[in-house]
């Protein structure tokens, strides 16, 4: 068997495959330092349904209200292209609410005991979002969920039923017949010594062939490969792709399989849905080109627009990605900006990545009691400290002349009396129990889960009473991520052709196949879906593979 990519898909397919005795080769473009791809980097959220967790925070929850969610996010196409899209994600979200906890725990991985509320949604029970808190951090993040895999996977490399070829990049497919029989491809120049996630040379030094009983492709998404970002950018929902894009992935998500794959006949659906994140920042010590690190936000941060313009009500921290990815767009400025103040930083702030939170991916108690608790987090220090995007000050007019000191001259300029009035407006509703004002009343709703209430959501209080200074704002721009299109699959992982029928020998899953079928997520995603949508396509690709290997 021949799997192209060790991230985290590949892993859990050679895993799968291997466990059901087949020989297999995982092939990667990066060096070993790379193994487990993009899931390294990832905070290691995890989308469970009905978990012990959920329950002992007093969360009410079912496979039949997360399809729910799951559906009306999705919201699917009656067409071709989400006949497959749909299966995958009913099929998600019942391994989800299954078989996908006691799967990872019995390899070894858990979960913390809060859970997380991400994509709050757009205010209506139709529409977008969660229901209920269902985003489970991994104890170890990232790192973590590689390790559950890589381990028993290099017990199998040494014991010879699995190979790992690094510095292997695979440039075409072989077809043979009308099915795929192997790969072509260049072996580049080696660079032991380059750590993870460093974008690697592309000097090729040789050149190989595999050939095997079947070819799975787990090559991940397109969020490294900015001219293929804009290519797929669907400008008549966001806008025009903002020139100043910060990149949320390291380089080799570079989309090149995809290419290679529809050149050997396999077909692709869905291709202008991504998921890119509007609350992206320079990252002060970058490791890829461009890296971006997200905000991931509690809910009391105000937002505005480039002008200054606070954004729509239905738009909050952490609430519809999308909605405000296409709001954004909309204006025509590819930036917005976060108006907070430290009390909100210290309590609400956490930003995506391993990298990004030491206590968690260390799982050290003590550094994590550190976080939690009163003071600010290093990795927020840092951002104040060194952020290029970040504004620091006493007062709003001097907040507010650094806000425009980092905009260009055809930028618009923000308005200080205007952004107070829109500030002290909001405070204003602090005066009462109840209040007009829609944020104030979706942090009410937080504070309401015991969750967001230890370590998500500040106390309610006025964003300019010095007490809770200095004020901060954050210059967001747009850091890429996430394919939620790609090659078409039925159930078993197996490549389409455009009429519908089985490419043989082909398979596909992970970001690649955006997660399964070419884009279980539908036209939204309900966050932590990624991971474990790698893992449920991996797991079923693997499984056909011993399938297949047992029958030929
Ligand atoms: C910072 C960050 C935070 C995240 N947080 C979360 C989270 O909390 N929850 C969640 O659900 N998701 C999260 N994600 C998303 C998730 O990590 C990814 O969607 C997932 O790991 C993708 O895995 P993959 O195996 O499909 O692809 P990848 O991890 O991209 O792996 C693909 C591999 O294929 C190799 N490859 C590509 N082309 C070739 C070729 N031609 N020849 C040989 N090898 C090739 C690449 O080198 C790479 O190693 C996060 C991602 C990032 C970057």
């Amino acid at each position: 068997m021949i799997i192209v990519g060790a991230g985290l898909a590949g892993l859990v397919a050679a895993y799968e495959a291997e466990k059901a005795g087949r020989e297999v080769v995982v092939l990667d473009q990066e060096n070993r330092a790379n193994l487990g791809g993009q899931a390294y980097w990832s905070l290691g959220g995890l989308f469970y349904v009905g978990s012990p967790e959920q329950k002992l925070m007093g969360i009410h929850d079912s496979e039949d209200l997360a399809w729910r969610d799951w559906r009306n996010s999705a919201d699917y196409d009656m067409s071709d292209n989400d006949h497959w899209p749909r299966q995958w994600g009913r099929a998600y979200v019942h391994f989800a609410a299954t078989e996908k906890r006691d799967y990872l725990r019995a390899l070894g991985l858990n979960v913390l005991p809060t859970v997380g509320w991400a994509e709050r949604g757009s205010g209506n029970a139709s529409g977008h979002g969660n229901s209920v808190p269902r985003f489970h951090l991994t104890w170890g993040t990232g790192p973590e969920v590689v390790r559950v895999f890589r381990e028993p996977l290099l017990d199998a490399e040494r014991r010879g039923t699995v190979r790992f070829a690094f510095r292997h990049r695979v440039d075409e497919l072989i077809v043979e017949d009308g099915a795929v029989v192997g790969v072509r491809g260049s072996i580049l120049a080696p660079c032991d010594d380059l750590g993870r996630g460093v974008a690697s040379p592309r000097d090729v030094v040789d050149t190989f062939e595999y050939r095997g009983a079947a070819v799975a492709v787990t090559s991940g998404g397109i969020g490294g490969n900015l001219d293929l970002v804009r290519r797929s950018w669907p400008t008549e929902r966001w806008g025009e792709c903002p020139t100043d894009l910060v990149v949320g992935v390291p380089a080799h998500v570079d989309g090149r399989m995809i290419g290679i794959s529809t050149d050997a006949g396999a077909t692709t659906v869905n291709t202008d849905r991504m998921w890119h994140y509007t609350e992206g920042m320079a990252n002060w010590d970058p490791i890829w080109p461009g890296h971006g690190i997200r905000i991931i936000p509690g809910p009391s941060t105000l937002w505005f627009d480039a002008a200054g313009r606070r954004l729509p009500t239905n738009i909050f921290p952490g609430s519809d990605n999308l909605a405000s990815l296409e709001h954004i767009g909309r204006t025509g400025h590819c930036y917005s900006w976060f108006v907070l103040d430290k009390t909100i930083a210290d309590k609400e702030f956490i930003f995506s990545g391993s990298e990004q939170n030491p206590d968690l991916t260390d799982k050290s108690l003590l550094k994590l009691v550190g976080k939690v608790g009163p003071g600010t987090h290093v990795a927020v220090r840092n951002f104040m400290d060194h952020g290029e995007d970040w504004v620091i000050a006493d007062d709003l007019e001097s907040l507010v002349e650094g806000m425009n000191g980092l905009t260009d001259d055809a930028a618009p300029v923000v308005d200080p009396e205007e952004l107070r009035d829109q500030i002290e407006d909001r405070d204003s509703q602090l005066d009462n129990k109840f209040s007009k004002d829609a944020q104030v009343n979706y942090l009410g709703t937080a504070r309401k889960f015991l969750g967001d209430k230890i370590v998500r959501a500040a106390k309610p209080h006025k964003i300019l009473d010095p007490a809770h200074g200095p004020l901060i704002a954050v210059r967001l721009r747009i850091v890429t991520r996430k394919t939620l299109g790609g090659i078409e699959t039925d159930l078993s992982g197996r490549c389409l052709r455009s009429d519908g029928t089985v490419l043989p020998g082909l398979y596909a899953a992970g970001e690649v196949a955006g997660f399964g079928g070419g884009g279980m997520h539908g036209k939204n995603a309900l966050e932590g879906t990624f991971l474990g949508g790698c893992i449920h396509s991996g797991k079923r690709v693997g499984e056909a593979l011993g399938a297949v290997a047992a029958g030929s």
